[in-house]
C-alpha cells in the first residue's frame, strides 16, 4: 500500500521508519471544516427536535436499582431512561462513571 500511496503522492515519505506509518489511500478523500460540519449536523438534528444544551458537562451517571435514571450535569439533574455516551476521546471516563471499563484506550493526538 505505501508503494501506491508514493506513485500516488511522489513528495511523502513512505519509508518504514517514519512516527505514522502510511496505511490507506483514499482517492475519494477531501477535507472539510471540522467546526462547519458539526454546526451543519447540530442545526439538522436541532431543526427535527433534538435539544442541544451547550456547555453542560456531565458529572456522573444516576441509577436506581440498577437502572439508568439520568445525568448529573455542571447545570442540574436531566432525567433519561437511555443514555448515550458519544465523548470520542472522554468514552471511557464517561463509562467510568457507572462502573463500566471499556476494551479501548485514548491518546491525544
Ligand atoms: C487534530 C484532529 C484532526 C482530525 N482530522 C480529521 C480529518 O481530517 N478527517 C476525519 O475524518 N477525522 C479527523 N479527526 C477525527 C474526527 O475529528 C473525530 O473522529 C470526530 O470528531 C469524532 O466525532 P465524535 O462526535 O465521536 O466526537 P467529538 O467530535 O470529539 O465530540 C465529543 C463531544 O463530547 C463532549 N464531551 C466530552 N466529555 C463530556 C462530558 N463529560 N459532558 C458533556 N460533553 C462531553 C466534547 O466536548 C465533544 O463536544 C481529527 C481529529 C483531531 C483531534
Amino acid at each position: 500500500m505505501a508503494r501506491a500511496v508514493k506513485d500516488f503522492c511522489p513528495i511523502i515519505n513512505a519509508s518504514d521508519d517514519v512516527r505514522y506509518p502510511i496505511g490507506t489511500l483514499q482517492r475519494r478523500g477531501g477535507t472539510a471544516r471540522h467546526d462547519a460540519v458539526a454546526w451543519g449536523l447540530a442545526r439538522v438534528v436541532s431543526a427535527r427536535g433534538v435539544d442541544i444544551i451547550q456547555n453542560c458537562e456531565v458529572i456522573g451517571i444516576r441509577r436506581e436499582g440498577g437502572e439508568i435514571t439520568g445525568v448529573e450535569t455542571v447545570k442540574g439533574f436531566i432525567g433519561a431512561r437511555k443514555v448515550a455516551i458519544v465523548t470520542a476521546g472522554h468514552s471511557s471516563v464517561m463509562a467510568d462513571m457507572v462502573g463500566l471499563r471499556l476494551p479501548i484506550e485514548s491518546h491525544p493526538l
